[in-house]
């Protein structure tokens, strides 16, 4: 069994039914979510938009390679309704973004894939729910 970390946002819609909409298709297509932090409300990062954010942290037990992860959290993206994706540094309002934060203490350094997520701790969107369930020692150990 692998830990992988997501961190989950949204701005469009009732924003803790798209989380919790989110966290059910993970348990059903990823693993079992056996933390979860509260929700946070936080302002667009990256971008101009009169919608805010809900943004939490889920760890996840998984048997999934990360490669399959990511293919499972773009699929839950789609499959709730997600049409634009970011490119170039250029964000858009979202009803979901699962970003896949930690895998184990991997590093991969693909375009399409790069965990640990290089942006996460620059990001107190990711860094405070984080915080609540994961020992930032050993993620800053990880990170290196
Ligand atoms: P963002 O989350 O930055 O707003 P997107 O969700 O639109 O952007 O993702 C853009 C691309 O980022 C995806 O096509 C995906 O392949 C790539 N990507 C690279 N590393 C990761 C990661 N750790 N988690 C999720 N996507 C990633
Ligand atoms: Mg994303």
């Amino acid at each position: 069994m692998s830990k992988v970390y997501l961190g989950l946002g949204t701005n469009l819609g009732n924003k803790a039914d798209n989380i919790a909409g989110a966290i059910r298709n993970i348990e059903e297509l990823i693993g079992d979510v056996v933390r979860q932090s509260a929700l946070y409300g936080t302002k667009p990062w990256g971008f101009e938009s009169d919608n805010d954010f809900v943004n939490a942290v889920v760890c996840v037990e998984t048997r999934l390679s990360p490669h399959e992860v990511l293919a499972m959290t773009q699929q839950i993206e789609r499959s709730m309704g997600r049409t634009e994706k970011s490119e170039n540094g250029i964000y858009h309002d979202r009803i979901i973004d699962i970003d896949i934060l930690l895998y184990d203490e991997q590093h991969i350094n693909e375009p399409t894939l790069m965990v640990p997520h290089p942006l996460m701790m620059e990001r107190d969107f990711v860094v405070e729910p984080l915080s609540e369930i994961a020992d930032m020692e050993k993620v800053r150990k990880i990170i290196g």
